[in-house]
């Protein structure tokens, strides 16, 4: 393979042997990949701090190993101070940056990388940052295949009415006369979940937007986020 250029936000790294680095990127053209930077811990290494969250422009090639790449350029367009700055943005930035890294795949995923880079460039304003998470969310869940039913109850496909519940594993709303159990929510948090973005919502649909946004997503990785622990002891 020659070498392939595109560009990348980096999900995390760690050492590796004396002086180098793996480096994990979800990049705009290829998914996830891992790649060594070599020489990256050295004082006069010619690759710029590679930074969780950073987002670069990177030149890579194939090496014996299949799911390893050599890193041969990293070149930082964007870094986000404003979220490195802010203990808060810093604990949802690793969150996005964990469930990035949990549901993506070496698969081609250019709305992902956009929504990915979209929901940093809105953590680093002044912006409502609970709100940009659940926002980023919703659309990741409808992005995945696993969009949210609202219209319809997710049993009898009978359009639902305002008094209905939210189940996390059926991946919508149903009636209220179903035996299963269920999350109630309010219209405002119908509302947003059918159409998110970054709004001015009241508390309670907050928790509401929370509790069923996070189960949900909880249904589908199957496993709880280690960087959720952070987050909530921060909050
Ligand atoms: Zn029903």
């Amino acid at each position: 393979m020659p070498p392939q250029k595109t560009e990348g936000i980096i999900l995390g790294s760690a050492d590796w042997h004396e002086t180098s680095k793996i480096v994990t990127f979800y990049t705009k053209d290829f998914g996830k990949i891992r790649g060594v930077a070599k020489g990256a811990r050295r004082k006069k290494s010619h690759f710029s701090p590679l930074e969780i969250l950073s987002h670069h422009s990177i030149i890579f090639y194939q090496r014996e190993d299949k799911d390893l790449y050599t890193l041969s350029e990293c070149q930082a367009q964007e870094t986000f101070p404003d979220i490195r700055k802010d203990i808060r943005k810093v604990a949802y930035g690793a969150y996005l940056a964990e469930l990035i890294e949990v549901v993506s795949t070496s698969e081609k995923n250019q709305p992902l990388f956009d929504l990915f880079l979209k929901a940093l460039h809105f953590l680093g304003k002044k912006e409502d940052s609970e709100i940009i998470i659940r926002a980023f969310e919703a659309r990741l869940l409808d992005l995945l295949g696993f969009g949210l039913g609202l219209d319809h109850c997710v049993i009898c496909k009978k359009r639902v009415e305002d008094d209905s519940k939210f189940h996390p594993g059926l991946g919508g709303l149903i009636c209220t006369h179903h035996p299963q159990d269920g999350i109630r929510i309010s219209k405002e948090t119908r509302k947003f979940l059918k159409s998110p973005g970054i709004k001015r919502v009241s508390s309670g649909t907050r928790k509401e937007l929370k509790t069923v946004l996070q189960s949900s997503i909880l249904y589908h990785i199957g496993k709880r986020l280690k960087s959720l622990d952070f987050l909530e002891a921060i909050e």
